[in-house]
């Protein structure tokens, strides 16, 4: 056990560099072990926190039922218990579902709705059936069998966004067991003794979205990546989580307890005193920290000599406006709409999306939301495009506005849905990845000619919606002085501006030591785009990792940039750094790291910067480029 647990929560790129780190995932205990011996294993941090109690470990072996031979006198009693199962089961789903759609949003409880479609499906019954009569054995292993079957013939496929549907139906294969097998032996364990650790071979999203925080203080899995859908609801549901750990449940099965640190993607099992003690400490230092964060949320992000700042919050599904909310956001500077796409086996109709985006307008109560139109592509791809053939450079290729231009139907039903949602509140209009002048007047264009369509079918469509686009390609950066004069506002993406700007892979482990915020070239950027805004008045939002990371906080301000969207959980530490710093100070500091030649020089000047604002800051650890390690 060497890392110390980190204090603070991330962000995806950063976790996304922690993926990389931890991509070898290695078990570090030798052999088998006795319980008394700890182990610590590193996988992909995907939702921050610390997690620290007894363990359980879940092994879906343990759900697989080896054949039981049958009578034949007592196959009809074994149809009966088919039948009950399967009524059991679809209830089940039923239930978990409306409290998905309660908790998380609609994205999340349509998974569920169609566990529940596949368990009805007259064919599962039938199938089994027939192997129950057939091959005279028990109802748990025919539906086992025919389920498995199914999840295999799909795991086979080329195809690896339908492959990985084998989730879903293992799933159901899990949720119809548990019903034979009675109670406790469900795949995720409800109603333990007390809260506790959880580790798995895998945790589906439905899984993970029936997990309660109350009793799952943390998970880990085995498998599972830092873009899957169990990552994404796991950081929704603020659960600390770890995935891709590879084999570790073997070592685990031995163990009593475990801690999850999803700052740093490790595991450890059984922990010794001192390692325990370490991290109770750190777990009460966070969570002090984030009650004095707390507090925050209610004063004003300004600076101290008096400079306002806005602060909104980066959402993926509408379940998240009210922690951006309580955590002080001024609004929604980023809602990644592609999200509610990602999760479907077909686009969302456009009322199913205009469901999803009255929930973000209504919980917003009047304050803005900035809706992203479909930045699909690169590594965000949805199983039904999949007829595409693949890209050999999808970073460049047909992604984001470019796929909405390609596809008017599609891009017409988003905008629609966004034009009626706009009636409903304060809604923007941003379109992502906007290389050319060109390619906003077109989108411009379409979303004009939606609205008086909409119009003419009585539809109420505010007038004068702003309509702004994001500033993540160096094209943007450098036509910003033009483009200013027809959009109505800038929002800088630095997660993409820097891959662009640097030649970088956001995704790529092999290079992630060469993705730097701090770089100067994209420092400069960012200063041509708020200088290209100023004259007319333009409001500019960095709303990339950056803008979320604390060590960045006083030069963004130095530049000139007034508005900051993040993800919720970074709200009160920028708002900390911000009420910390004098605005004239900020500028004197932008100025001179803008003479600076080299990335290192710049992160170290912000890194002493940070320290003599806020003396007690425990870590001041920059977040979008590689020296978060020396942080
Ligand atoms: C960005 O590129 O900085 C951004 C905010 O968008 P995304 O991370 O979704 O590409
Ligand atoms: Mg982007």
């Amino acid at each position: 056990m060497t890392a110390e647990p980190a204090v603070g929560a991330d962000t995806a790129p950063d976790r996304r560099r922690r993926a990389a780190d931890g991509r070898a995932p290695r078990p570090t205990g030798p052999g088998p072990p006795p319980s008394t011996t700890m182990h610590t294993l590193r996988g992909i941090a995907v939702s921050p926190g610390i997690a620290i109690g007894p363990l359980r470990v879940i092994d879906p072996r343990g759900l697989r039922p080896s054949p039981r031979a049958v009578a034949a006198g007592a196959i009809p009693a074994e149809l009966d218990r088919l039948d009950r199962a399967l009524e059991s089961a679809r209830v089940e789903a039923e239930a978990a579902e409306a409290e998905a759609r309660r908790r998380i949003g609609p994205q999340y409880a349509d998974i569920l709705a169609a566990h529940s479609r596949m368990i009805s499906d007259p064919t599962l019954r039938r199938d089994a059936r027939a192997r129950i009569e057939r091959d005279l054995v028990g109802a748990d292993h025919a539906v086992s069998e025919v389920l498995e079957g199914h999840a295999a013939r799909l795991a086979g496929l080329a195809d690896s966004h339908l492959a990985a549907r084998a989730a879903d139906v293992r799933d159901i294969q899990q949720r119809i067991l548990a019903q034979f097998l009675g109670p406790g032996t469900a795949a995720v364990p409800e109603g333990s003794d007390g809260p506790i650790v959880v580790l798995a071979h895998d945790l589906s999203p439905s899984e993970t979205a029936g997990l309660d925080p109350g009793s799952v203080l943390g998970f880990a899995t085995e498998s599972g990546g830092l873009a899957s859908h169990t990552s994404i609801v796991a950081a929704a549901l603020e659960i600390p989580a770890v995935v891709g750990l590879g084999k570790a449940l073997e070592l685990a099965r031995a163990c009593r307890s475990a801690i999850v640190d999803g700052d740093e993607g490790l595991v450890v099992l059984d922990p010794d005193g001192p390692t325990l003690d370490r991290y109770r400490r750190a777990a009460r230092e966070r969570t002090a920290r984030f009650a004095g964060l707390a507090d925050l949320a209610h004063l004003p992000a300004e600076t101290l000599d008096g400079q306002a700042v806005r602060l909104l919050g980066n959402i993926e599904f509408p379940a998240e406006v009210d922690p951006c909310l309580g955590r002080g956001a001024s609004g929604i500077g980023l809602y990644r709409t592609e999200f509610l796409f990602l999760n479907a086996d077909r686009p969302p109709t456009e009322d199913e999306q205009f469901a999803a985006y009255a929930a973000v307008v209504r919980s917003a109560r009047g304050r803005p939301v900035t809706f992203r139109t479909l930045d699909l592509g690169a590594d965000k791809l949805t199983s039904y495009r999949n007829g595409q053939p693949p890209e050999p450079n999808p970073a460049l290729g047909l992604r984001s506005l470019r796929l909405s231009l390609r596809d008017p139907a599609l891009f017409r039903a988003q905008l629609r849905a966004i034009l009626r949602a706009a009636a409903l509140g304060d809604v923007r209009v941003m379109f992502p990845l906007v290389s050319t002048m060109a390619e906003f007047r077109r989108a411009r264009a379409i979303l004009d000619a939606v609205a008086a369509e909409l119009a003419a079918e009585g539809v109420e469509v505010p007038a004068g919606l702003p309509v702004g686009i994001m500033v993540e390609v160096p094209a943007a950066a450098v036509m910003a002085d033009r483009l200013a004069g027809e959009v109505d506002f800038f929002s800088i993406g630095t997660n993409d501006l820097i891959q662009y700007t640097l030649a970088v892979d956001r995704t790529n482990e092999t290079v992630a030591d060469l993705y730097d915020a701090a770089d100067p070239a994209v420092l400069r950027l960012i200063a041509m785009v708020v200088a290209a805004a100023a004259p007319r008045g333009l409001e500019v939002t960095v709303c990339g990792a950056m803008g979320g990371e604390p060590l960045y906080a006083m030069l963004l301000l130095g530049l000139g940039v007034r508005s900051l969207s993040m993800p919720p959980h970074q709200l009160p530490e920028i708002k900390r750094v911000i009420r910390a710093t004098r605005d004239d100070r900020a500028r004197e500091l932008a100025a001179e790291v803008l003479g600076l030649d080299s990335a290192a020089e710049v992160a170290a000047r912000l890194r002493r910067a940070l320290i003599e604002a806020l003396p007690d800051t425990p870590r001041p650890a920059p977040r979008a480029g590689p020296h978060d390690s020396s942080g």
